[in-house]
């Protein structure tokens, strides 16, 4: 018969092993919204700009103060996974970086809030999703256009130089509530003054009146015609919140794009959050 404290040891082993990587950096953009950079045990994994992995927490783990109650608390022993789009370019080989809101009812993000530099968590191995740029002609224009963290495959995208290269144009849309909400405008906008045929194009659809940016929906960007797209020389990318992506689905297989899937391959990119 094993002894119960081996029991003990060998799940605490098993559970400790679960949790395979580290946070090396925590940047609190606003409240709700974190840039995490995690270092996973067995190194970076080799991934394309636009695909994700899933993280996980133990169940066990604490909530934010202010979090809402949970209707049901998850089983401590076991680890809560979500996917997350990996926000650093696959070139940067110390780390992978996240831009994470958290969601106050949320399992995993009330948890994934409490982390800071020095603890761990889980960051599956394998990665995955076929959001990228494969398969896009290096001469067709991108039209990359996000809202809130929706933001992270495209800073992966742009932080990779080969997508930079050549003659095509680039443009990044990022539609959030308030300007605060504008992590990575200063990058973004650094490439906007460095790079030929780059642009970014913030918007919010909550900024204080007499803001001196744009302000409005993302939709509202082809409504005025600031973006004129033409589905011979653009592939669109629309990421983050479902409700921006179906009606811009809507609107741009109208002008004639086609959904990309692996059967079919497309001009239009999509990717939802929830
Ligand atoms: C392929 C893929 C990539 C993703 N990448 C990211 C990412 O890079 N960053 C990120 O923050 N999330 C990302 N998500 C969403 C993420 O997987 C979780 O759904 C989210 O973090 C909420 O988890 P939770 O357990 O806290 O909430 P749950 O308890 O699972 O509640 C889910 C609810 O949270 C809300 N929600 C989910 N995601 C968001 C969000 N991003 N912003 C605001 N509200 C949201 C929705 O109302 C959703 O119904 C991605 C999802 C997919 C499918």
């Amino acid at each position: 018969m094993i002894p119960q404290d081996v029991h003990f040891f060998r799940r605490e082993r098993y559970i400790g092993g679960m949790l395979n990587s580290t946070v090396v950096s925590r940047i609190n953009v606003t409240p709700e919204l974190m840039i995490l950079r995690v270092r996973p045990d067995a190194g970076v994994p080799q991934f394309l700009p636009g695909q994700y992995v899933a993280l996980g927490l133990l169940g066990s783990a604490p909530r934010y103060e202010g979090a809402e109650e949970e209707v049901e608390a998850p089983a401590p022993d076991k680890v809560i996974k979500r996917a997350y789009s990996i926000g650093s370019s696959p070139d940067e080989r110390d780390f992978l970086e996240f831009y994470i809101a958290v969601v106050p009812s949320g399992v995993l993000t009330s948890r994934l809030a409490v982390l800071k530099e020095g603890d761990r968590l889980f960051c599956q191995p394998k990665v995955t999703g076929t959001f990228t740029l494969d398969g896009v002609p290096e001469h067709k224009n991108l039209v990359l256009v996000s809202t809130g963290t929706g933001l992270a495959p495209f800073m992966s995208m742009v932080r990779t130089s080969a997508t930079l290269l050549g003659a095509r144009a680039i443009t990044v849309v990022h539609g959030v509530r308030y300007p605060q909400d504008f992590a990575y405008a200063e990058e973004l906008g650094t490439l906007e003054n460095t790079s030929k045929g780059f642009a970014y194009l913030p918007i919010a659809s909550r900024a204080p009146e007499g803001w001196p940016g744009r302000r409005g929906r993302i939709q509202k960007l082809f409504e005025e015609g600031v973006l004129s797209l033409d589905p011979d020389s653009d592939h669109v990318f629309l990421c983050g919140n479902p409700a921006m992506i179906d009606e811009l689905e809507a609107d741009l297989t109208n002008s004639g794009f086609v959904v990309h899937s692996k059967k079919t391959p497309g001009n239009l990119h999509i990717e939802k959050y929830w």
